[in-house]
């Protein structure tokens, strides 16, 4: 088809150019098997949660005009951009522990960034979560709550799963991801199970974190507590967006195995993925061998977001 022929490709705003991200075999990390990757980092706004933050905006109450989520930073840019697409105020709380790319990305669309201490239970009143529900209260904001909100996998089972699901003409054997609200794996997880109740799911999540234990029931490890480096995945407790109904099983991962297998998919497959894509391959990498058939996966951000921290 020529240029010429083709029908107009002008998007009215950066908005509708999120989704249709490209999937992509990973053929050299993983030479033996079939194992696909959705490249979520080709969003707009840099992340898979590009997509959540605009179906739920689609919630936005008539009227307000300001905006607050709590965010590993994602999300936070996701809205910010979102915000500025709109006209609408834009507050996000980050943990202290948040890469300063990230923080910069979100100030750079024009919202403000609230820093809050990492190491706070989400109950403490000082905690990026409460941080971010007192702004909401003070100023008669929306708050997105992506931990608790229905809307954040929703968002996952009525978008991202559907274009995956036709992407690969319905050829998934297991689907592998990284779990920090639990959106995505709960969205997708519901999607594909629906359609074919074999598909497998399996969480990977740092090491100490809870949603091994949510999901199969296994003691939660004496010898350490959970804190990883690791941006976007891992919580203390299990957010209430996670539908462990869908979820086969988790495993857990070092910080440092996922850190080099972020520098393996920069060096041998070509993708500046980021941290917790790097944890779902070193996932993957243990998982193969009780896997068959074609594994699938989505890495949600860029190595971009850390070149300083991890590369
Ligand atoms: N990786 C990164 C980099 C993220 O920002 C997030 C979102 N917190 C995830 C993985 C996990 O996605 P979800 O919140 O849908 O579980």
């Amino acid at each position: 088809m020529s240029v010429s022929e083709r029908t107009s490709q002008v998007h009215g705003s950066v908005l509708d150019a999120i989704g249709n991200t490209p999937v992509v075999r990973l053929q050299r990390l993983f030479r033996d098997h079939d194992v696909v990757a959705k490249l979520e980092f080709m969003n707009p706004g840099g992340s898979i949660k590009d997509r959540m933050v605009r179906y739920m905006l689609r919630y936005l109450p008539a009227g307000v005009e300001h905006v607050v989520e709590s965010s590993s930073g994602n999300t936070g840019a996701a809205l910010a951009m979102a915000a500025a697409v709109r006209g609408l105020r834009c507050d996000v709380t980050v943990p202290d522990r948040t890469s300063t790319e990230k923080i910069r990305r979100i100030e750079a669309y024009g919202a403000q960034v609230h820093m809050c201490a990492s190491s706070l239970a989400e109950a403490h009143e000082h905690s990026y979560y409460s941080m971010a529900e007192s702004i909401a209260a003070e100023h008669g904001a929306f708050h997105l709550d992506q931990y608790r909100s229905a809307l954040n996998r929703q968002a996952h089972y009525t978008d991202t799963a559907p274009e995956l699901w036709f992407q690969l003409d319905g050829r998934i054997d297991c689907f592998v991801c990284g779990i920090g609200s639990g959106g995505t794996i709960s969205g997708i997880g519901r999607f594909l199970k629906e359609r074919d109740r074999r598909i497998t799911v399996i969480g990977v999540e740092p090491l100490h974190s809870s949603y091994r234990e949510a999901v199969t029931g296994a003691a939660p490890d004496e010898d350490g507590t959970f804190g990883t480096v690791i941006e976007g995945v891992g919580k203390r407790a299990p957010s209430g967006t996670f539908d462990a109904a869908v979820v086969d099983d988790v495993i857990q991962v070092p910080d440092d195995v996922a850190v080099d297998f972020c520098h393996r998919l920069a060096r041998e497959e070509g993708i500046l993925a980021g941290g917790s894509s790097g944890c779902v391959a070193a996932g993957i990498a243990r998982l193969l061998p009780r896997l068959s058939g074609r594994v699938v996966t989505v890495f949600p951000d860029s190595g971009a977001n850390y070149l300083s921290k991890y590369f």
